[in-house]
């Protein structure tokens, strides 16, 4: 068997003001078919482990272009159309192919592309043929075509957020496309549209419990796989919606029935689901009542949904109040970085900090401030223990709060971001992250209490809100009960 593989990756917040262009790729992540070499790597993790699976069956297998980009506006066009005809041409140049595996995003858009997945897959289905398997690994924030569904013989979303199951997503795919292509199964997938557009954080219940109910169902009685697509509410396109989809074995039927029962069991709990937040005093409130280290996520500002990381509404309200002990990270402010480095450690200076992007960063904040530490390759532990680079990196320090500046826009995910330039989170009673779930796998462990914070900005949490102009208003939560089926639990 002949496996292709590639990789397009970024979520696309068609609302933020960052465009996405080549230094955006550059920076995120690019290989014309060598990612793979770099297992520890975001952009290289899922085609190792591909790679790895398909030659320990006796694949052979051909490498296209990778590239990923970290979540912002809409991708500039040409770069997208050459990025994603760098993975046509490689595709032709593979010859004829048993498989194709996709690593996507699921929510990307272009300028002139509002499915950048559909597009890219209809055009892999034009070069291979009908009789190929095409497979695409998903992040749960996916916004899931007709283009998408009708191109692709299986699609495998994650089905944890934060995402940690990246790669058992990934080998399950891999088994089932490889089924797929020997003829052992025949993937049919049945998908409903549950008219819900919100977040689920899968740490928590009812949605603890959905996932596992999934997970049950699948392996058994013709049922191959199940996906819980969440959408990406921050996406102004007509496709923006949660899905649930089922692939079965030759089941059509089945697949379509499971599909709208297991949508209608997460419809009828959608109230129960809401991601609860608290404003930023009740928020301080609340943490300043802990004994121990309170999480705050300000998940308005993730540059993980695009975006600009870099707002000053929590710093602000811990300046306002006086509060010490207090780390907040990682803000994004190039800028800043390189004038503390110019300043050097131990430098004390006036410096302009954050609120740069716009309205929805909040006004920058000027502050007299110590430099603590200075790193010129800052990185964190990402998801997957992948090696993920912060770029340049200040600790600042002012008046009691310390604050971790980055010149690569990333949100947090584990506490490294701010022991390995130095905070000690031990001795805080609070630490402010950007971001808004994928910070749960590692802080976790090391939080008394995690807040979630709805500050105002660019991604805030208001999803009857959101001012599309490509899609109805016919989805909860604008709507009680878009689907008719009567109040919710
Ligand atoms: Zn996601």
């Amino acid at each position: 068997m002949r496996l292709f593989m590639a990789m397009l990756y970024t979520e696309t917040n068609t609302f933020a003001d960052i465009p996405a262009g080549w230094a955006a790729f550059r920076e995120g992540g690019y290989s014309r078919g060598e990612a793979s070499a770099a297992p520890d790597t975001p952009l290289g993790v899922l085609l190792a482990e591909w790679r790895r699976l398909a030659e320990a069956d006796g694949c052979t297998v051909i490498e296209g272009a990778a590239a990923m980009a970290q979540p912002a506006g809409r991708t500039v066009r040409p770069v997208y159309e050459a990025l994603r005809d760098q993975i046509l041409e490689d595709l032709r140049a593979a010859g004829p192919v048993d498989m194709v595996l996709f690593n996507l995003h699921g929510s990307m858009a272009a300028e002139g592309y509002d499915d950048c997945e559909g597009d890219l897959l209809a055009a892999a289905r034009a070069v291979v043929g009908p009789k190929a398997i095409i497979g695409a690994e998903l992040d749960l924030h996916c916004n899931v075509s007709e283009a998408m569904l009708a191109s692709a013989d299986a699609l495998v979303a994650y089905k944890e957020y934060p995402h940690v199951d990246e790669l058992e997503r990934g080998r399950e795919l891999y088994a089932l496309c490889r089924d797929a292509a020997l003829g052992r199964v025949r993937p049919r997938t049945g998908v409903f549209d549950c008219r819900m557009i919100s977040l689920w954080r899968t740490t928590e219940e009812p949605m603890r419990g959905f996932v596992r109910r999934m997970q049950a169902l699948e392996g058994r009685d013709g049922v191959l796989s199940v996906s819980f697509g969440h959408g990406f509410p921050w996406s102004d396109v007509a496709d923006v919606t949660s899905r649930i989809w089922v692939i079965t074995d030759d089941d059509q039927d089945k697949a379509d029935r499971l599909a709208r029962e297991l949508a209608e069991e997460i419809y009828a709990v959608r109230e129960q689901t809401r991601p609860w937040s608290l404003d930023v005093e009740a928020a301080l409130d609340r943490a300043l009542a802990c004994d121990g280290l309170a999480v705050l996520a300000d998940v308005a500002d993730n540059p993980g949904g695009g975006a600009a990381s870099d707002s000053t509404f929590i710093l602000k309200a811990c300046l306002d109040r006086g509060l010490r002990d207090v780390a907040i990270g990682c803000l994004w402010d190039p800028q800043a970085v390189a004038l503390c480095q110019e300043a050097g450690v131990g430098a004390r200076f006036n410096l302009r900090v954050g609120g740069k992007m716009g309205p929805a960063s909040g006004s920058p904040v000027d502050l007299t401030v110590t430099v603590r530490a200075i790193q010129a390759d800052h990185a964190q532990t990402g998801l997957g223990d992948t090696h993920t680079p912060m770029g340049p990196s200040a600790w600042i320090e002012a008046d009691g709060i310390d604050i971790v500046l980055n010149s690569r826009r990333e949100q947090v995910f584990s506490p490294d971001a701010f022991t390995s330039i130095g905070v000690d989170l031990a001795s805080r009673r609070i630490v402010a992250v950007k971001s808004t779930q994928h910070f749960h796998a590692a802080f976790a462990d090391i939080a008394e209490a995690v807040i979630y914070v709805a500050t105002p900005g660019a991604i805030a949490p208001d999803f009857a809100a959101i001012p599309y102009t490509k899609r109805d208003g016919v989805f909860w939560p604008r709507q009680p009960d878009p689907l008719r089926l009567g109040p919710a639990a």
